[in-house]
């Protein structure tokens, strides 16, 4: 499978990392063009405000919005979530794509030293200035913390965490969300 990873700022060599260990050719995104035959989009943690200035100076934020608008399946992590998310906070004239129907809070958990580590379904995940679900709409909310708060959703073959799986080593979510693109059962 050919899958893209949004490659203006952020964590873009971690999600090449595990893509390619599953096995992925794997295609950085920064003109619209780079969109052409994609099976799938990681959007990345990084800077959401900084991510919108670059995909709109680049003329890829309207592009990408359409893509995903017609199917396009993404795979968002932080920033990533923000991204193509509502958001209730955001910084002065910051946009997002808004295609998953859910509205997110802004560094909901603190600043950069407020980041912490929790374990979600028995694996670590690491929250850095992270947004938190504040309301999910349609989607199937996938992961909670431990107090409740939501921090992963699932809507059609999008799905968005607030933490950073790979920043931990971890394949496995992103495995499920490739395998749902290939239309196999999710574990
Ligand atoms: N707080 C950042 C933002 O608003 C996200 C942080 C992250 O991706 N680790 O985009």
């Amino acid at each position: 499978m050919v899958i893209g990873i949004l490659a203006l700022q952020g964590g873009i060599e971690e999600h090449r990392a595990v893509l390619e260990r599953l096995g992925c050719q794997v295609r950085l995104v920064r003109f619209p063009t780079d969109l052409e035959g994609l099976d799938g989009i990681v959007i990345p943690g990084g800077e959401s405000t900084v991510m919108d200035k670059l995909a709109r100076a680049f003329g890829l934020a309207e592009p990408l919005r359409d893509a995903l608008k017609s199917g396009l399946p993404a795979f968002g992590t932080c920033a990533g979530l923000i991204y193509l998310a509502e958001v209730e906070n955001p910084a002065p004239a910051q946009q997002t794509l808004a295609v998953l129907p859910v509205r997110v809070r802004r560094n909901a958990f603190g600043t950069q030293k407020d980041s912490f580590e929790q374990l979600i379904d028995g694996q670590p995940a690491t929250f850095i200035r992270a947004p938190e679900v504040v309301a999910a709409g349609d989607a199937e909310v996938i992961a909670r913390l431990a107090d409740g708060r939501i921090v992963g959703v699932r809507h059609g073959r999008n799905v968005a965490y607030s933490f950073h799986p790979e920043e931990n080593g971890r394949t496995d979510l992103h495995e499920q969300w490739l395998r749902n693109l290939r239309g196999e059962k999710h574990v």
